[in-house]
């Protein structure tokens, strides 16, 4: 188990790049930190592994405390995006490497034993003999993953371990990573900035935005229950539909549409609502064609057609709204449409971007 304590970073240049972040991680999960570029992802890697001080607070492995421990004492296995492999090396010497070197070290017989097991596992036995350069992205991304499990560490750190290759094998290696993961049942903290790679692989997600998370959740909650507009925002795609909105006396009135309030269902209103300003956070595929009771009729500006599904687009007073349809329903630009909201699965954010429905 890992436990992270009120940890802070601020870099010499007073740059405060992480605010008291607080989260724990249970032995055995596959948790994706996610967040936009500059969030402070790798600074918390980094501080897990050692090679960076936090500013203020603890990491705990198994309930003691490591911040004071050298990094190469923590028993932790480290893969960046650059797989960083040793040129002169077989595959074979790259994954034995580690066991061979420092105190800990075995004979190499005994250390081939284990890294040939460990090769077998990921499936690189017949690159055994090859050097790194003659390999693909992908498969010197496994020989990078197979060095760093061999010695049988405590952690696996990934920092963007997929970034370099391409969008196929992206699929395929995060696949590969979720079952070895599980069949090794490492306790394993994968760095991204794609929701996609995030939603398909993780058993937890930590969604941070500078410096700060903004929520640590099971994957499908993220999507389906935003605490604020940040995470309603990031995780989604086509972006959620965010249409600025008021509320007084019971009615949430728009330019184009008025809607009461009885609409949307008691027991999703977090707290009461004061009249006033909100945002209206409607998901695309919520945004539905209708033909009785619409609640506006518009004319549609574009259609694209992606795979099974066509998404809509036009424009609500100064906002542009996408709607996505099934590719069944065949609606052409220029078209009238008349459309209605999936209310149940609205959201509704207050002026601090802070989910109130
Ligand atoms: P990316 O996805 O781009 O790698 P990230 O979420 O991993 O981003 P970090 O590398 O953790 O972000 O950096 C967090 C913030 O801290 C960034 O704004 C970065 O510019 C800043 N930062 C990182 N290292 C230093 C440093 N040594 N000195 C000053 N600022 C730094």
């Amino acid at each position: 188990m890992i436990e992270v304590v009120g940890l802070k970073k601020v870099f010499d240049n007073k740059f405060e790049a992480l605010k008291a972040v607080d989260f724990t991680i249970e032995k055995g999960d596959l948790v994706c930190l996610l967040g936009p570029s500059g969030c402070g992802k790798s600074t918390i890697l980094n501080l897990i592994a050692g090679l960076l001080h936090p500013t203020g607070g603890d990491i705990r492995f198994n309930g003691s405390s490591v911040v004071k421990t050298e990094p190469k004492d923590r028993n932790i296995g480290f893969v960046f995006q650059n797989y960083a492999l040793y040129p002169h090396m077989t595959v074979l010497e790259n994954v034995m490497f580690p066991l061979t070197v420092g105190e800990k070290k075995i004979k190499k017989a005994e250390a081939k034993q284990i890294a040939e097991t460990y090769m077998r596992l990921t499936n690189i036995e017949e690159l055994s003999q090859k050097k790194p350069g003659t390999l693909s992205g992908g498969q010197q991304q496994r020989v990078a993953i197979t060095r760093a499990l061999v010695q049988n560490p405590e952690v696996l750190l990934l920092d963007e371990p997929l970034s370099n290759l391409d969008a196929r094998l992206r699929l395929k290696i995060r696949e590969e990573i979720r079952r070895l993961v599980k069949e090794v049942g490492i306790t394993t903290i994968f760095v991204t900035h794609d929701q996609e790679e995030a939603l398909s692989i993780s058993d937890k997600i930590i969604l941070m935005n500078e410096g700060v998370i903004q929520q640590n959740d099971d994957p499908q909650n993220l999507y389906l229950e935003p605490n604020n507009q940040f995470v309603a925002k990031f995780i989604g795609n086509p972006i959620i539909n965010m249409l600025p909105v008021t509320i007084k006396e019971g009615q949430m009135t728009h330019p184009v549409f008025t809607i009461p309030l009885d609409r949307f269902t008691d027991i999703r209103f977090k707290k009461l609502v004061p009249d006033g300003q909100y945002t209206l956070g409607i998901r695309p595929e919520d945004v539905l064609t209708t033909t009785q009771d619409a609640l506006f009729t518009t004319q549609i500006k574009s259609v694209e057609l992606i795979g099974r599904e066509r998404i809509l687009n036009f424009d609500l007073a100064d906002k542009h709204v996408k709607s996505i349809v099934t590719i069944e329903e065949i609606i052409e630009e220029g078209a009238e449409v008349a459309f209605d909201f999936q209310y149940k699965k609205a959201f509704i954010f207050d002026d601090k971007g802070e989910r109130v429905y």
